[in-house]
């Protein structure tokens, strides 16, 4: 039976942050029950959808899913726990340090991963990208989330100043998790952070100061013990993110909720970004998915490579086989002795180097 994983999303954050530009904003009571009510409904469907297959992983992102009342994630859970052929080996809920997560109640449903989004420790920068949260609280929210959980996960991000010191978040963070996630500040188009920037209000990191700064990150979580598996990933021995890393091999997941996206049977399909919409049915539990590619063979190939050559295990030439009925040395043979500088070969992988992480996407250019 094929395995399969489900992505909730929760579209609800008390605030803004100043660089964000996922889809979540501030909603009434009224507005949240109305929206898990038509979650459970196309959780139902996609159940229904899902005959075939096995739920092995649950990850309820944001959006700031521990701003629902605990009441309403149990509902989630349970509608999975009923709709599902599940055997899941990992449930996720990301919390926001300032948002009453209740763990005891996580725990009691189910739920065996916590994953908080601390950012940085420095109290200046979280004001100056419009976190809710200081760092007193961000402590307390990992040491709480320990007391009920063995996998706690904290989001780290880089690049938010020319001098942010990495090294003495993650000397403060590392024995409180399990699992890291490093991303650098991405300073997208539209944001209030964008416009801040441009007016010369505040400024961010340069490229030098984040290559830097993602090397600090990289050397101190070896020095901790963590193990880097995917280029933002770094992980304990056993603690690797069992739901994300079925985005990178391509196993097949369900998004529900809105503005969600899924990749099932070789298409990728979304619910559209409107919580006005998604309250009246408008999702996938009644077929108003927007289907955004549906891909042919050597599309999927393309994006398998891409996808597995950014995990530091690599690409897995049996499951390559498998997948595709050919050889993947042989198929990209000419490519890959282009890159062979840049690549090793060994144990049944195909792996970019480590000292070449940071320029992977040139590498993987090459062979796509
Ligand atoms: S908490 Fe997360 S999802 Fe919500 S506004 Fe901030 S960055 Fe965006």
């Amino acid at each position: 039976m094929d395995r399969v994983g489900l992505y909730i999303h929760i579209p609800f954050c008390e605030r803004k942050c100043l660089y964000c530009d996922f889809y979540s904003g501030k909603y009434s009571d009224e507005v949240k029950e109305k929206y898990v009510e038509e979650l459970i409904a196309e959780i139902k469907s996609v159940g229904e959808r899902a005959k075939n297959k096995k739920l092995k992983t649950v990850y309820i992102g944001g959006g700031t899913p521990s701003s629902l009342p605990p009441e309403l994630i149990e509902k989630i859970a349970f509608a999975v726990y009923e709709n599902f052929d599940n055997d899941i080996r990992e449930f996720t809920i990301e919390v926001n340090p300032n948002s009453n997560a209740d763990f005891g109640k996580y725990k009691e449903i189910g739920i065996n991963r916590v994953s908080v989004g601390v950012q940085t420790l420095d109290d200046a920068l979280l004001r100056k990208i419009g976190r809710l949260h200081n760092s007193a609280e961000a402590l307390r929210c990992l040491d709480d989330a320990n007391k009920y959980f063995d996998n706690v996960s904290a989001d780290l991000m880089i690049g938010l100043t020319e001098n942010q010191d990495v090294k003495k978040d993650l000397s403060v963070i590392s024995d409180r998790v399990k699992h890291l996630s490093a991303y650098m500040l991405k300073v997208e188009d539209g944001t209030p952070l964008q416009k801040l920037i441009l007016n010369k209000f505040v400024s961010v990191a340069t490229e030098n100061a984040i290559i830097k700064q993602y090397e600090e990150v990289a050397e101190t979580c070896k020095e901790k013990g963590f193990i880097r598996y995917e280029v933002s990933n770094f992980t304990r021995s056993g603690y690797e993110s069992k739901h994300n890393s079925s985005y990178w091999n391509m196993t097949d997941y369900y998004g529900v909720g809105a503005a969600a996206h899924s990749y099932v049977d070789g298409a990728r399909y979304y619910n559209s970004a409107d919580i006005d919409a998604y309250i009246n049915g408008l999702h996938s539990g009644n077929g108003s998915q927007i289907i955004e590619r549906v891909y042919s063979v050597a599309e999927d190939k393309e994006e398998y490579v891409m996808l597995a050559l950014r995990t530091c295990s690599g690409l897995n030439l049996d499951d390559y086989r498998k997948r595709y009925d050919e050889d993947f040395i042989v198929a990209y043979a000419t490519k890959l002795d282009k890159i062979k500088n840049y690549i090793d070969i060994s144990n049944g992988y195909v792996r970019i180097k480590e000292k070449y992480i940071l320029v992977q996407n040139s590498v993987i250019a090459e062979l796509i």
